[in-house]
């Protein structure tokens, strides 16, 4: 799973097919394909295993692995 990290607001949210925006507005996503992502603004890329994930949410309280992604990403794009 992507995510997005406001440096300016320190939002962080997911994104979708639809352009999603933090919450001063400086930081937008947005899917354009079932793995391609596009950003804009000052922002970080977040990701994590959905499978580590996925094993946290049903374990109640076990740690997973986040971690922050490099520029210049194939899946993950800043226009
Ligand atoms: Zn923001």
């Amino acid at each position: 799973m992507k995510l997005l990290f406001c440096n300016n607001c320190l939002a962080v949210f997911s994104l979708s097919h639809s352009i999603k925006k933090c919450d001063c507005g400086e930081t937008s996503g947005q899917y354009v394909g079932n793995l391609l992502a596009e950003f804009s603004g000052p922002a970080t890329m977040i990701g994590f295993l959905n499978s580590d994930f996925k094993i946290a949410l049903n374990s109640k309280g076990m740690d997973f692995k986040a971690f922050t992604i490099e520029e210049p990403c194939q899946s993950f794009k800043r226009i």
